[in-house]
């Protein structure tokens, strides 16, 4: 699924694109994936508006409209973008597509049908609840250990739930974690201040990292940036998806467990859980 990295990326290539341009027409190939409004509606408010702006909050794509309204884009498990010149293609699994004004098709392709499309007058409606932007300003190392104290469950799982923290998911939490040396099974609550200065620098230097590396792309190839390009960062991982391999860091087996019916991979000697 994408995370930060990967939806700042798309968010990114779909700037220059759409920035400008009015929608001219607008096709909704399967209706679920516009959650709201209904799909009439949609296609009505959306035709003639122009784009302003295209940016990104937590996993969410922001397209703001010149009528007022914003476009919200969850990628979910496989929602993916394509923009074509002459025509608007041939993909199999294409669930919605518009054309704008300078003949181009933006087309939104889904193969599990789980990514949804939100126009709201008011972002907030849909991303209200999140918590802060990992990169911005507003989230410090003070801010981190004041909401890490208290916290009795697991620091993972935390870190996986978008009302605590914006962007993160299952791959740049594995290899904060990882770069941080915590156990992925501590208790959040547990960590010293030292532990939760180590974990803020380390989840700025991944998501940055991914970014920087155009996010990470893996064997799936359900994460591929408009125009078809892969990211780079899958080459950068110190444990994600490596159970069996070698730690980068001290040579020992990297290992999987479960947690919350997600695979988290991390390293028993660098993230030693601590003895009670
Ligand atoms: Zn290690």
């Amino acid at each position: 699924m994408p995370e930060l990295p990967e939806v700042e990326t798309i968010a990114r290539h779909l700037a220059p694109v759409l920035t400008g341009q009015a929608i001219a027409r607008v096709d909704v190939l399967w209706p679920r994936t516009v959650d709201r409004p209904a799909p009439d509606v949609f296609c009505a408010a959306l035709t003639g508006a122009r784009v302003m702006g295209v940016d990104r909050r937590g996993k969410f794509i922001q397209i703001v409209l010149s009528t007022g309204q914003t476009l919200l884009v969850h990628l979910r498990m496989s929602g993916k973008f394509a923009v074509y010149r002459d025509g608007p293609g041939e993909d199999k699994h294409a669930r919605l597509r518009w054309q704008l004004d300078d003949g181009a098709w933006v087309v939104f392709i889904d193969q599990r049908k789980f990514g949804r499309f939100y126009l709201v007058d008011d972002p907030r409606e849909i991303t209200g609840d999140l918590g802060p932007e990992p990169l911005s300003a507003d989230f410090t190392p003070a801010w981190l250990a004041a909401h890490l104290a208290q916290r009795r469950g697991e620091i993972k799982p935390l870190l996986l739930d978008q009302r605590f923290i914006a962007g993160l998911g299952n791959i740049y939490v594995s290899e904060a974690l990882w770069q941080a040396g915590i156990h992925p099974q501590r208790i959040a609550g547990t960590l010293s201040a030292a532990e939760a200065e180590r974990l803020h620098a380390a989840i700025v230097a991944v998501l940055r990292a991914g970014v920087e590396n155009g996010g990470t792309s893996l064997e799936d190839r359900q994460y591929v940036y408009p125009g078809g390009g892969t990211g780079q960062h899958q080459d950068y991982l110190g444990v994600y998806d490596r159970a069996g391999e070698r730690c980068p860091r001290c040579g020992y087996a990297v290992e999987r467990i479960v947690q919350g019916q997600r695979s988290t991979y991390f390293c028993p000697v660098c993230q030693a859980l601590a003895k009670a």
